[in-house]
């Protein structure tokens, strides 16, 4: 790309080391972002900056959010007996929308893969069993339907049976190998109401 000044290249490159934007895209965006007010430019990166350094995660359900308890965690009002496991930030926000869900969250931050060698011990679930020695009825996994998910809905309804609490999975209705994220709020409402005990 030497067809453009060193600074402008930095950015394209920059901008197209981002996930699904092309060398195309890239050079869109910059010229975009090169033609926009100082002052606005000025709040972007600030808030990609200011994001970047404080969001960190919740300690008690391990969502990403920039106080040591999420809004969700420190509501007084949420059934905190109740903890929906899900595979991340995205897909609780999903069930957020449907305004219906009242319990709380454990965010496990992937999914149990042995093609791509992500195991147990690579997602939160060390923390969720210690979050279950807390006084809680019920989990209810929702991680997606996909093979992953399946497997870590599996192993984890195993580890949690012995110890008596209530494991149930949502029904399915979601499509296979859905992204939680991208179904609609009608059918994730369906899905949480006919979840079944495992
Ligand atoms: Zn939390």
């Amino acid at each position: 790309m030497d067809y453009y000044s060193r600074r402008i290249s930095r950015l394209i490159e920059e901008l197209s080391s981002l996930p699904g934007i092309g060398s195309k895209s890239a050079q869109r965006l910059a010229f975009h972002i090169l033609n926009m007010p100082l002052e606005h430019v000025e709040n972007l990166s600030s808030a990609i900056l200011e994001a970047r350094k404080t969001v960190k995660y919740c300690k008690q359900c391990f969502t990403l959010t920039d106080e040591e308890l999420c809004p969700i965690c420190g509501n007084g009002n949420r059934n905190h007996k109740m903890i929906m496991v899900v595979e991340d930030t995205r897909d609780l926000a999903a069930y957020e929308k449907t305004n219906k869900y009242e319990g709380v969250y454990h965010v496990l931050h992937g999914a149990i893969s042995p093609m791509l060698g992500i195991g147990p011990n690579d997602i939160r679930l060390r923390e969720l069993m210690q979050r279950l020695q807390g006084d809680v009825d019920e989990v209810i996994i929702a991680t997606n339907s996909s093979l992953e998910g399946e497997t870590t809905a599996m192993y984890i309804s195993k580890l949690i049976k012995p110890t008596g609490i209530k494991v149930s999975r949502i029904a399915s209705g979601v499509p296979v190998g859905g992204d939680l994220e991208y179904i609609d709020e009608m059918t994730l409402l369906r899905a949480l109401e006919g979840r079944v005990e495992l």
